[in-house]
């Protein structure tokens, strides 16, 4: 892993341990560090619409990856990209494209 990144990334040694250590997403129930999952899935964060009750609009896309635990087989969505790859009324053209070649996606709705 530690090697993969200074690779990948064009980093010393130490920074690639440190990258590392920042990537680490750990089950609080089991106890262990969960284990990619789908790398490069898209997530949808959605903002509510003010007066229009329940219905959330979809405002940033994002490139993420999914993380499973090994024992209990939780998911969870994290690592996302540095920027969103669409955003605001341009993420429905995406969503459709990628959802027309079989492709899923994932949401995160305001609260
Ligand atoms: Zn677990």
């Amino acid at each position: 892993m530690i090697a993969d990144l200074v690779k990948k990334y064009g980093i010393s040694p130490e920074d690639a341990e440190s990258l590392n250590a920042a990537m680490k997403v750990v089950c609080v129930n089991c106890a262990v560090e969960m284990k990619p999952s789908a790398v490069g899935v898209t997530l949808c964060e959605t903002r509510s619409m003010l007066g229009s009750r329940g219905y959330n609009a979809p405002y940033l896309l994002w490139n993420a990856d999914m993380l499973e635990c090994p024992k209990c087989l939780r998911l969870v969505i994290t690592r996302f990209a540095v920027k969103p790859f669409a955003r605001s009324a341009y993420c429905q053209i995406h969503m459709d494209e990628i959802k027309n070649a079989g492709g899923r996606i994932y949401y995160c709705n305001e609260h």
